[in-house]
């Protein structure tokens, strides 16, 4: 019997979409508040550095949408551009001077670094009470340990948490389903789902290339999160009806001739899916405008505990 018997046309619901875009322009107003109320109690504002090395245009573009962001909601916004030959020793002197620095509370060093710089020596130099990428092994070890420990989360995965939350899905309890194990998205969802508290409390399950059944764990998940840069990979009858499915995958799958610009897709079969699933995330306008939100988030929170 093929899935469409179990859930014919004619009583399918289309989901509630998860609008990332429109979620994270009431965050970052939020956030734009705090940075008043703050300024009026203590004269002093969120402090957010940008180092960017080389002209990379790709980097070029995420830094300036970065101070874009960070001036709009009135950070004290430096970015520092640095010569793509700059030394190692220099740029490591660089970020001590940040590190030093009690106007900045949030150091950002633009990925990818030129080859003879250690991308990994540089993003340990940061101070990890300033490292808002969350990417510092201290700061992995205090989303691991949870609760008042975890200073920073990692801006992926915070958006994640977010889109969750405020779509009104119910965690505690929750089976969790999250495809892919990466360092940056899916090891720390899967990490913060299963922490106690708000937003949590969930039953995790990690899935990978590895994993015998692929579909059969992600059935039985009421809320899946996919993050494995394979366009369509989940099969609208891998989703459980009524499911929360969010879709980190940004895979190019083509350009509009058009416009010139990249058609992106997730890696959920979105249009099948959305007849299926309770509420899910599109690709664009999902999880992407929510990562740049939470780097916000974690300079405003970096100011808020050292002042
Ligand atoms: P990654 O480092 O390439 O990791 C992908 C993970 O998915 C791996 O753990 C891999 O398993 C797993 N995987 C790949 N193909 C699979 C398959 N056929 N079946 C089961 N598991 C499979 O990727 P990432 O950095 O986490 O990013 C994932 C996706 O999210 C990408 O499309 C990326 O562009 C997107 N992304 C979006 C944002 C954003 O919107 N802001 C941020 C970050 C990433 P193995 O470990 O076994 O190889």
């Amino acid at each position: 019997m093929s899935f469409y018997h179990h859930f014919p046309k004619e009583d399918s619901m289309s989901a509630e979409i998860i609008s990332g875009t429109e979620i994270s322009k009431t965050i970052l107003e939020e956030i734009r508040k705090d940075v008043e109320k703050m300024k009026a109690e203590t004269g002093k504002v969120p402090g957010l550095v940008t180092i960017l090395v080389g002209e990379n245009p790709a980097s070029v573009s995420y830094v300036t949408l970065k101070v874009k962001t960070a001036t709009k909601l009135g950070f004290n916004e430096i970015q520092d551009n640095q010569p793509e030959d700059i030394a190692e020793a220099d740029l490591l002197a660089l970020i001590d001077r940040y590190n030093n620095d009690p106007a900045i509370h949030g150091i950002l060093v633009q990925l990818p670094l030129p080859g003879h710089i250690d991308d990994k020596k540089v993003l340990n130099a940061i101070d990890p009470d300033k490292d808002v990428d969350a990417f510092h092994p201290v700061n992995v070890g205090r989303l691991m340990i949870g609760g008042e420990e975890a200073r920073f989360l990692p801006c992926t995965p915070a958006g994640i948490q977010e889109l969750i939350v405020r779509s009104g899905t119910e965690t505690a309890g929750a089976e969790v389903v999250v495809v892919g194990r990466s360092n940056i998205v899916g090891k720390p969802i899967a990490m913060m789902m299963a922490q106690k508290g708000t937003g949590a409390d969930s039953t995790v399950t990690i899935v990978h290339t590895r994993t015998k059944d692929l579909a059969a764990h992600c059935k039985r998940a009421d809320i899946l999160i996919v993050a494995a840069g394979v366009p369509n990979l989940v099969k609208p009858e891998w989703i459980k009806s009524g499911a929360t499915v969010i879709d980190v995958g940004v895979n190019r799958v083509g350009k509009n001739e058009k416009t010139g610009k990249a058609i992106l897709k997730g890696d959920v079969d979105f249009e099948k899916a959305k007849d299926i699933a309770g509420r899910i995330t599109p690709v664009p306008g999902g999880v992407g405008p929510m990562t740049i939100c939470m780097l916000m988030r974690n300079t405003l929170w970096s100011a808020q505990k050292s002042v």
